[in-house]
């Protein structure tokens, strides 16, 4: 046994349960993905012993030495991968990061302009109780109900209207690209800041494959766990002139000692996600995510009453979308879950149904594409996602999927070396 088995058999065989779990169905949860065995083992160190509050070579405690070896490659590496000015990598999440962009420019009451959650927006992009929406003023930009794409003439008319002090670019789910560009010139009209969430779609401008928005932002935040496929945490970049605000809002404005166990992962994930391989990972991502959509589009997904948001996507993700469909979001979440399969439910911009409930489905190929899923094998999952939206759906049919999902499972093993 292990250290931990010997110690805390308890927590140890949930870790080994839900690895179990990991290997066994199909994870589509957008914001997902698996961690190389390297990041995991640069998270699991003895770096989780070290205090560090302050910044490499600025410190306030002794012995800091190797630590701050690690966080410069990881603010050099990551500041290289987009082309950024300045990094903070010490945000020990997105929330986090978000928080401290907005200590960094704004005052309590100041105005913000946000995607709407309802249509795809972030909690931290202006949700009425999380901290950005009680610390500021929050006017709400949306989709349009016509093609459910950013309505940009909205942003420019509450732009011109409500004189915020910051934009908010980026979303949670959302399967279209911005027009940065755009933003910027509205926030150059209005004098307001563009801060650029890319969280969700980091991976794919580390790759080459969706524009980049640091040349466009003032500030740009992203998680590093999501397309990026690096431990869970946060990053903000941006030009060398906010650095000094930004480091300041982050330690000792909204945070202690820094994750330098974190650190040291995002630094490894920084380095694989400048490596070809993952490039041509972050290809699979975006061809799988295509073929989903094209099946989905399928006139048997029609006859079911569901339909793909936008008619398509340019990303990572899918949003299905359940209003005209008897089956709601969280039966559809339930009858997946049945067969092996892992998504979240979401609510559609101008969903009916309760927010517990939802209209939709946010479907994700990232994890999947990690697991080394090529073109076929994403077929093969469209395919039984269409299925099992099937109004016939029983017990046979449910067999029948599980069956396939196992087939799957079994030819892309998930850290076969563990
Ligand atoms: N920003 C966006 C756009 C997100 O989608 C998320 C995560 O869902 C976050 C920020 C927050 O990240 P975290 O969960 O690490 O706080």
């Amino acid at each position: 046994t292990t250290p931990l088995g010997e110690l805390d058999p308890e927590v140890a065989s949930a870790i080994d349960a839900e690895l179990g779990r990991q290997r066994g169905t199909l994870e589509m949860i957008a914001s997902e993905n698996f961690a190389p065995l390297a990041v995991l083992q640069a998270q699991g160190s003895v770096l989780t012993n070290k205090y560090a509050e302050g910044y490499p070579g600025r410190r306030y405690y002794g012995g800091c030495e190797h630590v701050d070896v690690i966080e410069q490659l990881a603010i050099d590496r990551v500041k290289a991968l987009f082309g950024a000015e300045h990094a903070n990598v010490q945000p020990h999440s997105g929330a986090q990061a978000n928080a401290a962009a907005m200590f960094a420019l704004l005052n309590p009451g100041d105005t913000i302009l946000g995607l709407d959650l309802a249509h795809g927006g972030h909690l931290t992009h202006g949700m009425r109780i999380n901290f950005s929406g009680k610390l500021y003023n929050v006017v709400a930009y949306h989709v349009r109900e016509s093609d459910y794409q950013v309505d940009m003439a909205e942003v420019e008319r509450l732009a011109r209207e409500h004189k915020p002090k910051m934009i908010v670019a980026g979303w949670s789910a959302y399967p279209r690209q911005l027009d940065f560009a755009a933003f910027r010139r509205i926030a150059d009209e209005v004098g307001a800041y563009l801060m650029v969430d890319m969280a969700h779609f980091a991976g794919l401008v580390a790759a080459g494959l969706h524009p980049n928005p640091v040349p466009h932002a003032d500030i740009v935040t992203t998680t590093t766990h999501k397309t990026l496929g690096g431990p869970r945490g946060g990053v903000i970049l941006c030009r060398q002139e906010l650095a000094k605000k930004i480091n300041s809002a982050v330690f000792p404005g909204q945070q202690g000692g820094p994750l330098e166990h974190v650190i040291a992962a995002k630094a490894v994930a920084f380095k694989v996600a400048a490596s070809e391989a993952f490039r041509e990972r972050q290809l699979r991502t975006l061809t799988g995510a295509r073929i989903l959509a094209e099946r989905l589009l399928g006139d048997d997904v029609a006859a079911a009453g569901a339909t793909v948001l936008t008619g398509g996507t340019q990303v990572h993700l899918v949003l299905l979308d359940l209003r005209k469909s008897e089956l709601d979001g969280q039966q559809a979440e339930d009858r997946l879950h049945e067969i092996g399969i892992t998504v979240n439910r979401n609510a559609v911009p101008f969903d009916p149904r309760p927010p517990m409930v939802t209209s939709g489905l946010r479907i994700g190929t990232p994890a999947l594409a990690a697991r080394g899923f090529d073109d076929e094998a994403f077929r093969e999952v469209a395919d039984i996602l269409a299925r099992a939206l099937a109004p016939e759906f029983g017990e046979e049919l449910r067999e029948e999927l599980r069956g396939r999902v196992t087939v799957l499972t079994e030819k892309f093993p998930l850290y076969p070396t563990l």
